[in-house]
């Protein structure tokens, strides 16, 4: 059951979208100054209110952009435009920022292509990958067995090169467990010693 109100919250209203659950605690986040509520049957509003109270509204810090209008983040580097023109491994590419993942991607996917194929040497993958480049929200690589197949995701050219090859050791590493076991990891720290360090990076929007 959900129901969508208005809480005050320290003398400031709020909209709130509660959800009723069986549960015994209250769980909540706020994204874009919207409590988002999951609470036990019979929770008031009131209640809710007083609880809500403690918390000390701030924003999340953002994450830092990858580009704006002065500049774009390419492999890791700021690059501030020059005539709207950023250089991407040797080619420059009219900043556009509506058709972006799409005019970067033949360039992005030869340069992914080419790690794909060091990595599966030095991994000792016989059988190649087919490789997809695709824009798409919060996953950065996938791979998928039955069609053999690995995506990445066209949105880490603007993180270092070091990043984007730690995504691709994750990906190939599935080639030998599919899960994220322990023995998955064990995998990926041999040809990635820092990919936690790597991964904070990735997460924290920092190129
Ligand atoms: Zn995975």
């Amino acid at each position: 059951m959900k129901k969508e109100t208005f809480l005050n919250i320290n003398g400031k209203s709020f909209k709130a979208i509660i959800e009723y659950k069986r549960m015994k605690y209250i769980r909540w986040n706020i994204r874009d100054n919207v409590f988002y509520i999951r609470c036990p049957y019979g929770t008031s509003k009131t209640y809710l209110e007083n609880a809500l109270s403690n918390y000390k509204y701030k924003t999340r810090p953002k994450l830092p952009e990858p580009f704006t209008n002065e500049y774009c983040y390419i492999f890791g580097e700021k690059q501030y435009f020059n005539a709207c023109f950023v250089k991407i491994n040797g080619h420059y590419i009219l900043f556009n920022k509506e058709t972006f993942y799409e005019d970067i991607k033949p360039i992005f996917k030869d340069y992914i292509e080419t790690r794909l194929r060091y990595f599966e040497n030095v991994m000792g993958i016989k059988t190649h990958y087919l490789l997809s480049i695709k824009n798409v929200k919060s996953i950065y690589g996938s791979n998928s067995k039955s069609s053999h197949k690995i995506t990445i995701n066209s949105f880490l050219i603007h993180f270092s090169k070091d990043i984007i090859d730690s995504i691709i050791i994750h990906e190939l590493a599935h080639d030998f467990q599919r899960n994220h076991s322990s023995m998955f990891y064990e995998i990926v720290y041999k040809y990635c010693p820092n990919y936690d360090y790597l991964q904070h990076k990735l997460k924290k929007n920092i190129f």
